[in-house]
């Protein structure tokens, strides 16, 4: 039964509803089949909910970096990541009983705040960290190449976390440049270089859970072949760098989806049903709060650059059809019928 409702949470996460133009389309599904098809061919946010359980316990730590944007664009970050990162934050606190760490760069900090704060997680210091229950601390990742391997040890050895988690996160490709996904190269001063934790918590054994939308996003490594063949600036940006969007970092298990955040909380909706608890994954009002806390914290919908009410360019109605869908899969999962006869 869990691989049938994950298979239903995957179709659900993975329909493309994008512009007609400004972003690609026809991308979502083909790169969906080949994130799932490299891990095995089981539904993808089944895989994500069975480490996340097998590796994450009470009072565990587990990192969640988040936070994507421009310095003009999108100057305090997308509505594409804190969103999901407050939902599967939530399940893995309220439902596993796991202390959440959040890593953002300096100016994404606030909507990251509210997000967390709207599903009961509360942002304070490492002090009442460790009394106080539901509770998180942010830590500020460091902009530029040079911090990264440094401050990635530091987190490492300061929280020994079980799991690392990257939500709409952008690596690097294989001449280390980062990209939008229209092919924009990012000033590598302008952003924290967090592919470094990802590479540095493999290699010391720590399960690493990459979500992505576009094949720029950490976790897309796995099927870097697949991204450079399917996206249209996969393996040519157009930059002067000429090596394509398509990063290199690849986590140990990687869920793509029409949207970074529907990614996260497909697994978060996987793990509410797995532990029997659909309470935990956000309900329709919840989710409309998230995402006005969000937006009036400076969140930005990535596909319009406008701060209003929307993600990826998909409607705020969009984002709580979406929770009744998940909402009403989990639930009719656990409920036992007497028709009668
Ligand atoms: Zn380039």
């Amino acid at each position: 039964m869990p691989k049938i409702i994950a298979d239903a949470i995957d179709q659900l996460i993975s329909i493309e509803m994008r512009y007609a133009s400004g972003l690609p389309r026809g991308v979502i599904r083909p790169i969906y089949e080949a994130a799932r098809e490299a891990q095995g061919g089981e539904p993808l946010v089944y895989l994500a909910a069975q480490k996340l359980r097998e590796v994450a316990g009470p009072r565990d730590f587990v990192l969640i970096v988040t936070g994507s944007g421009q310095r003009f664009g999108l100057p305090k970050g997308e509505t594409d990541g804190p969103l999901g990162a407050a939902s599967l934050g939530r399940v893995l606190d309220f439902g596993l009983g796991a202390r959440i760490i959040y890593i953002c760069d300096e100016p994404h900090i606030d909507p990251i705040v509210a997000s967390v704060e709207a599903v009961g997680i509360s942002v304070i210091d490492e002090e009442r960290l460790e009394t106080r229950p539901h509770t998180s601390v942010i830590e500020i990742h460091p902009m530029g190449v040079a911090a990264g391997p440094d401050f990635a040890e530091a987190m490492l050895d300061k929280y020994r976390p079980k799991a690392v988690v990257f939500i709409e996160k952008t690596g690097p490709n294989a001449k280390g440049v980062h990209h939008s996904i229209t092919g924009t190269p990012k000033p590598p001063e302008d952003t924290g270089h967090c592919f470094h934790l990802a590479d540095r918590a493999a290699a010391r054994g720590i399960f690493t859970l990459g979500f992505g939308d576009g094949g720029n996003e950490v976790g897309n490594g796995i099927i870097l072949d697949a991204v450079r063949r399917i996206q249209p600036r996969g393996a040519d940006c157009g930059c002067p760098c000429g090596d394509g969007i398509a990063t290199v970092t690849k986590t140990e298990v990687f869920v793509s989806a029409s949207i970074s955040n529907w990614g996260a909380y497909g697994v978060a909706a996987q793990l509410a049903y797995e532990l029997k608890k659909p309470g935990l994954f956000q309900d329709e009002e919840m989710e409309e709060f998230m995402l006005r806390q969000c937006v009036g914290a400076g969140g930005t919908d990535g596909a319009t650059a406008a701060q209003i009410l929307a993600v990826d360019g998909t409607s705020a109605r969009t984002q709580t059809g979406l929770v009744t869908l998940l909402r009403q899969i989990i639930e009719n999962g656990l409920t036992e019928v007497d028709r009668g006869f």
